[in-house]
């Protein structure tokens, strides 16, 4: 079977002197590996469009359960010389959280390459705070893959708002201060729980269109960051790469 889809690089791996193996993230089936024979040929169309963050047009065979990529062009990259450290270590952790939580079949896959590139496009841009796009990303990635919290009110009462709201990072849930019986949870801001909330229901197109303090970005992402990672119990080591340079 032959096909052709655009897909994101979120791995390469180098298999001898010519090749490379490459993980996709594809536009209508999830997340897939391909063998790219002479990709690592500088003469070869492939080599640049088989790096990792770059977002090509693959031709692609099927046979059994392998794909071998016959043809690709380059669409977009997201990375140049010139990206800074901050940026790149998140771009990286990008392609982890799809690598993680990424679809394998066509379910969420347009939703969830869509958002990626967007981030993408936004870390580079460079005009947001990349906290805020990390965490954007972070707890809309959560809402996609079956993680989403129930932000909407305290799973106690149904109280909507309160003066004081705590999220409860092991069940995703919010409670208000009658309904919290657990003494080590913390308090957290209404602006973060807008944020979220805005992150979890917004139409994507209204999605990265909001605007919070640096300060409350950077609380925001911290949330989200542990949201992720109590959920999925998965180690991110690119994460653990972004926190060391911070
Ligand atoms: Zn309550």
């Amino acid at each position: 079977m032959r096909f052709s889809t655009d897909a994101l690089v979120i791995k390469e791996t180098n298999v001898g002197e010519r090749d490379r193996l490459v993980t996709l993230m594809t536009r209508n089936m999830g997340v897939i590996r391909a063998y790219a024979a002479g990709a690592k040929s500088i003469k070869s169309k492939k080599a640049a469009a088989t790096g990792l963050l770059t977002y090509s047009n693959f031709l692609i065979e099927k046979k059994g359960e392998n794909y071998r990529i016959n043809e690709a062009s380059v669409i977009n990259t997201f990375f140049s010389s010139g990206t800074d450290i901050v940026t790149l270590s998140i771009s990286h952790y990008f392609c982890e959280l799809c690598l993680v939580l990424g679809p394998h079949d066509s379910s969420s896959s347009e939703e969830f390459l869509r958002l990626i590139l967007n981030s993408l496009s936004f870390l580079i841009k460079n005009k947001k705070s990349p906290q805020l796009i990390k965490a954007i990303t972070e707890l809309r990635i959560a809402a996609i893959s079956g993680y989403c919290p129930n932000l909407i009110a305290c799973e106690g009462c149904g109280k909507f708002e309160d003066e004081k709201m705590y999220f409860k990072f092991k069940n995703g849930m919010l409670l208000c201060d009658d309904c919290v019986t657990d003494d080590d949870l913390i308090p957290i801001d209404l602006t973060i729980i807008k944020a979220m909330r805005h992150i979890v229901f917004a139409k994507f197109e209204r999605l990265y269109s909001f605007v919070i303090p640096d300060d409350a970005a950077n609380i925001l992402s911290q949330i989200t960051e542990n949201y992720i990672k109590i959920q999925t119990e998965h180690y991110f080591k690119t994460l653990d790469f972004l926190n060391s340079i911070k």
